[in-house]
């Protein structure tokens, strides 16, 4: 009977042991694992955390710099801020004067691009190019020059720039300069019969280059004159005539306006024999800094 009732004690002992035993591997198996693995994945969360506040950080620290860099440079223009960030972000080559300079061209759109009117109330700083237009039954005020002026019988120019143009030339003559007018004012229906056969002739692209859509010309304005030439083939930029506009025509108010590797923001190849009134002080500003109209009007006059 005693031997019976050692063998039953040790009995359950054993199944004690064993339910102890098989309990902590259970633990070991299911429990203990699993949590090592939370509290890691949990750091883990932390620091991913702590990485990514520190690149926010550094983006609104990069991005701050940024918008002070933009301020601080000449020609910035608030209301351009996004479109400058959009820009460089496309362009990453482009140093920060290149980036406010394109944009304020509109040069991060395509020519042709949602173009708007012309402010007629601009009056000699009104801007036409491939982003602003002029209405077909756009006519200035215009006077007919003289001849000695233009050897083109019954060419117009508006008042105000013929005054200066004339001054202009008799003041080259006096150097020994002949200048005159080939090509001033151009009405809509002229320009669309010129460019619709230089398109005929070289194709769109090419003529897009030299010539200007109806209602993108500035001649439509009365305030440009082609002088002495209209050719690229003539090489103007060689002459003396051109050395001398060159060195003289801003003090008249004049402009040479599509000037050579300017083409990109201007839209037009070089054209030596193009200029354009804005009056002696825009004029003398724009010579004096070596911008286009273009980069002119759009701080100057558009951002006020
Ligand atoms: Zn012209």
């Amino acid at each position: 009977m005693k031997k019976k009732n050692n063998y039953k004690v040790t009995l359950i002992i054993l199944i004690i042991i064993t339910i102890i035993l098989f309990s902590f591997i259970i633990y070991l198996l299911f429990f203990k694992k699993p949590s090592n693995n939370k509290v890691l994945d949990n750091k883990k969360d932390e620091e991913t955390i702590n990485i990514d506040n520190n690149i926010e950080d550094y983006e609104d620290i990069g991005e701050d710099d940024n918008i002070s860099l933009f301020e601080s440079q000449d020609y910035y223009i608030e209301n351009n801020l996004d479109r400058y960030i959009a820009y460089q972000t496309l362009n990453p080559s482009k140093n920060i004067d290149e980036v406010i300079t394109d944009v304020n061209c509109n040069i991060d759109r395509s020519f042709y691009t949602d173009p708007v009117a012309s402010n007629l109330d601009d009056g000699t700083l009104l801007i036409v190019n491939k982003y602003h237009s002029l209405s077909s039954d756009y006519v200035p005020s215009l006077v007919t020059m003289e001849d000695g002026y233009t050897n083109v019988k019954g060419a117009k120019m508006q008042p105000e720039a013929y005054e200066h143009y004339k001054q202009m030339v008799d003041d080259a003559k006096l150097e020994g300069i002949t200048l005159y007018n080939v090509s001033a004012y151009r009405s809509y229906s002229l320009q669309n019969t010129l460019y619709t056969n230089y398109v005929k002739r070289d194709g769109v692209d090419a003529a897009d280059r030299y010539s200007a859509r109806p209602g993108y010309s500035e001649h439509q304005t009365g305030l440009a004159s082609d002088i002495n030439t209209a050719s690229s083939k003539a090489h103007f930029e060689n002459s003396l005539e051109y050395s001398w506009l060159n060195s003289n025509a801003y003090k008249y108010g004049f402009i040479l306006r599509y000037p050579e590797n300017k083409e990109y923001l201007t839209g037009y190849k070089f054209e030596p024999w193009h200029y354009r009134y804005v009056g002696v002080d825009v004029a003398t500003y724009i010579y004096e800094h070596n911008i286009t109209f273009d980069e002119y009007y759009a701080y100057f006059i558009e951002n006020n």
